[in-house]
């Protein structure tokens, strides 16, 4: 049994067993179904409480000294281009769909609210039919972060070294298609694929999401603007045709390499968006001081 720093507040450690009994503060005794046994050598240091339409969840922050180093940037490269058409685009010529999660089920939403606002004020089936909607809110939310999960996981599983762009979320969410942009939801994959990559010792860094599209990965000319109903990248000075997003992920691994010293720099990038190595993140900087 582990005793906290607070007073009255104790928690119990959770073994092997699967159920465990949670005292915390003046809510007293409550069975929790452990989804995984807390590792020896970890102590626990906060209990958050999180009430969700499937019900509450105890959230468990561990500690423990163990120092886990910093990924190196060596051994296979791999660049990521994310979009709307297709979910991502890598510079191996790998393109994953994009599943909808909240617009595949924005009809049964718009029935189920329906519902909702027909049912009487404070009555039971009010509260039923409110609970409904929050359920399916929970399950699209649950869809697109299990996606995500995998997504990363299969990243992670071909290369040793990512590169992703560094979009501006913020004006994505506003332009025309910012209901494909949100149910993507782009900055919670690259925020969950940051988290695998540290997990699984794999080396991820952002670079320029400007004119990703608009350069040749093959010459470096500028090809200039496409349409969104453009999907193919055909340079007129070399001729090298693939996939728009493809191509768009093989900038993305060049820059990416092009800041970490390792790869060369196209020779039309300082003209377009400037010098690269200016626009490295600061994380980035510290990393490579590091190494
Ligand atoms: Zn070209």
């Amino acid at each position: 049994m582990l005793e906290s720093p607070v007073k009255n507040q104790r928690f119990l450690t959770a073994g092997e067993c699967q159920y465990i009994c949670c005292y915390i503060l003046v809510i007293s005794s409550v069975l929790i179904n452990l989804h995984r046994p807390i590792s020896q050598g970890f102590i626990v240091k906060r209990v958050q409480i999180v009430k969700k339409a499937s019900g509450w969840y105890a959230i468990i922050c561990i500690q423990s000294d163990v120092k886990i180093p910093s990924p190196k940037p060596q051994g296979k490269y791999l660049g990521i281009d994310l979009g709307v058409s297709k979910f991502i685009a890598t510079s191996q010529g790998e393109l994953i769909a994009r599943p909808k999660f909240f617009i595949s089920l924005q009809s049964k939403l718009k029935w189920l609210q329906r519902r909702l606002s027909k049912k009487q004020k404070g009555s039971k089936n009010r509260l039923k039919a409110i609970q409904k909607v929050a359920r399916l809110h929970e399950h699209i939310d649950n869809s697109r972060k299990n996606f995500h999960d995998q997504i990363a996981h299969h990243l992670c599983d071909q290369a040793q070294v990512i590169f992703g762009e560094e979009l501006n979320l913020k004006a994505m969410s506003r332009e025309m298609l910012c209901k494909h942009t949100l149910d993507a939801g782009f900055g919670g994959f690259l925020e969950i694929l940051k988290h695998v990559a540290k997990d699984r010792n794999v080396y991820f860094e952002k670079v320029d999401a400007n004119f990703t599209s608009q350069i040749c990965p093959n010459c470096g000319v500028v090809t200039g603007k496409k349409d969104l109903s453009q999907r193919v990248h055909n340079c007129s000075n070399c001729g090298f045709v693939t996939d728009r997003d493809v191509a768009a992920a093989m900038v993305v691994e060049q820059r990416g390499l092009a800041a970490l010293g390792l790869g060369v720099k196209l020779p039309v990038e300082e003209d377009v968006i400037g010098d690269i190595s200016k626009k490295v993140s600061r994380a980035s900087r510290r990393n490579r001081k590091a190494l």
